[in-house]
């Protein structure tokens, strides 16, 4: 493997790709190429047909996508605005998704992207592919479809590349990519995606493709015994919940101390906004940021100072910290083998420790992938309710209040409990004492829901947890919400307006008076931004927010049901 320069930091550029390309994955904030990126990028750009074996999650689409991009780009006059890529994909969810990701990797090409799936009008459709399509992402029934009526010609694809064969497969759309393969130039190159090698994929890449190499993850055999023994638990949940579901899992666990994983500069940036915005103490690591500043972060998280560190894999590489209660894949790691580093940095030196994944329902074959390399169990959690927290805290209080009566030096308030033990029973006097110190500590927890910027560094100006409230007692502030309905608000403010989380969260829960924890997920595009209110908030808050100003911007607030 080549290493990358100082001029390509993110080792895009040493793969071959073109500075457009490397300049567009850094401003998406990849930190360095992933495994199958790593092995396919290079046999792509060297223009031979490619059968190679990821799994969703692994960063396949931008294997295929950026080469395909590479070789378009080198010759932009020829066949303009017609079909010269077409990736086939099986459903219409994957075809939305590798449209938007080739839009993305494309922006500033001049390279026309457009999807064609069933199940939406085939007006639009046409018309977009009339305007000019360089790449094509559809299913194989409606680009059958289109062939038919015409409205699509495959005479000049130049790149062809079969996404999730094996699904393609299972979905029997076998025929279909045979006929639609028989419509492009048989001097195409073609690219072949499946999760295996199965016996009939080989048997497909053999009809279709010219000496294929063939890229393989080559999966890391480890000694047994050689892992930490770590309990872990893998959740299941949308895309859309997972900041609740982050936020449930923080105040049942209550971890001492926890890296969370995201993939991207941006996406850490983006939760620890989102993390500090609802009350926790969140520091972000990663490599676009000044070694000063990451040495600054690593020094609140060794003296324990901030208790959750948001990291990228590169940025945490080496990291060499012994106390870390808690590995949390807020983002699933791009390769089993980087979840197995991942989790080793926990459960160090016979600690315990606790690995927690947050995986989406299309992703769980990769829990499969590291049950076979770990050769250990991941258990499949249910999220805490409402009263799984509640009987938690009363547990730390327990504990706490064991601490306390060892450490001894009470003889002050012995005296006031004698004097009222004179007119109440001693258990009364107790739960009295235990329930206010409960309060106390909620109390002390909660926000000051309008000052959400200024929580932002409570972390380590607030002085060590432990004098917030219980030690181990999960934040009261954060009365999570059981499931309930969801409407999602779209607020006419983004990037453009440097709107943070913080921001949102700070406007909606001051301005409406309502509890920042009852705020679901948040997420902020370049010119508006999406947030979750429980339904029966929402017209309470759209009032609100016509009322007031977000960074000194006035907005319009519209809602359609979250979920
Ligand atoms: P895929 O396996 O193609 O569905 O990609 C899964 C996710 O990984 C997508 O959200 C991509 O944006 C992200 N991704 C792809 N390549 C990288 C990379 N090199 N670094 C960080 N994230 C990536």
């Amino acid at each position: 493997m080549k290493t990358p320069t100082a001029a390509d930091s993110t080792g895009f550029a040493s793969l071959g790709l073109a500075a457009p390309l490397v300049a567009a994955v850094a401003a998406l904030g990849y930190e360095e190429p992933t495994p199958i990126q790593r092995e396919a990028i290079p046999v792509l750009l060297a223009g031979n047909d490619m059968l190679g074996q990821a799994a969703t999650g692994t960063g396949k689409t931008a294997a295929f996508a950026l080469p395909l991009l590479n070789k378009l780009s080198e010759d932009l006059k020829t066949n303009r605005g017609k079909a010269r890529a077409l990736v086939l994909v099986p459903t219409r969810e994957l075809a939305m998704q590798v449209a938007e990701a080739l839009h993305k990797y494309a922006k500033g090409s001049n390279l026309n992207v457009v999807p064609v799936y069933g199940g939406a009008p085939m007006d639009h459709q046409i018309r977009a592919l009339r305007r000019g399509a360089d790449v094509v992402v559809g299913t194989p029934g409606r680009v059958l479809d289109h062939l038919r009526r015409q409205t699509l010609n495959l005479a000049t694809v130049e790149v062809l590349v079969l996404d999730e064969a094996d699904e393609m497969l299972d979905m029997g759309f076998s025929e279909d990519i045979d006929l639609i393969v028989a419509e492009t130039p048989k001097e195409r190159q073609t690219a072949l995606f499946a999760a295996t090698f199965a016996p009939r994929i080989l048997s497909i890449a053999g009809k279709h493709l010219k000496n294929p190499k063939k890229v393989q993850i080559a999966q890391e055999k480890r000694a047994p015994g050689k892992l930490p023994q770590v309990r872990q638990v893998a959740y299941i949940v949308g895309k859309g919940q997972k900041t609740n579901a982050l936020s449930r899992i923080l105040d049942f666990e209550s971890p001492k101390s926890a890296i969370i994983f995201c993939r991207t500069r941006l996406e850490v940036d983006e939760l620890t906004d989102t993390l500090n915005a609802h009350g926790y103490g969140a520091q972000a690591l990663h490599g676009g940021m000044m070694q000063k500043q990451r040495d600054r972060v690593m020094q609140l998280f060794r003296s324990e100072k901030a208790d959750i560190l948001v990291a990228t894999d590169v940025a945490a590489r080496g990291l060499d910290i012994d106390h870390v209660s808690h590995v949390i894949n807020y983002d699933l790691p791009t390769a089993p083998e980087v979840y197995v580093h991942r989790i080793g940095r926990t459960g160090r030196i016979g600690r315990e420790g606790v690995a927690i994944t947050l995986c989406a329902p299309r992703e769980q074959r990769f829990l499969q992938y590291v049950e076979r390399l770990t050769k250990q169990r991941v258990e499949i959690g249910k999220l805490p309710t409402e009263a799984d927290l509640r009987k938690r805290r009363l547990e730390a209080a327990k504990d706490a209040i064991r601490e306390r009566i060892t450490a001894g030096g009470l003889d002050d308030t012995k005296e006031l409990v004698e004097s009222l033990a004179q007119e109440f029973e001693l258990i009364d006097i107790a739960a009295a004492a235990v329930a206010m110190a409960n309060e106390g500590a909620e109390r002390a927890g909660v926000p000051q829901e309008a000052e959400a910027d200024s929580r932002q560094s409570r972390s380590y100006d607030d002085g060590p947890r432990e004098e917030r409230g219980y030690k181990s007692a999960p934040r009261a502030s954060r009365e999570p919400r059981d499931e309930g309905p969801m409407t999602l608000l779209r607020i006419s403010v983004g990037k453009e307006e440097s709107i943070r989380p913080a921001d949102l969260v700070g406007a909606i829960a001051g301005e409406a008076k309502i509890p920042s924890g009852v705020i679901g997920a948040i997420k902020i595009h370049d010119d508006y931004s999406l947030v979750e209110i429980p339904d029966e908030l929402a017209e309470r808050v759209i009032t609100a927010l016509k009322r007031t100003q977000i960074r000194g911007h006035r907005v319009t607030v519209q809602s359609k049901p979250a979920r």
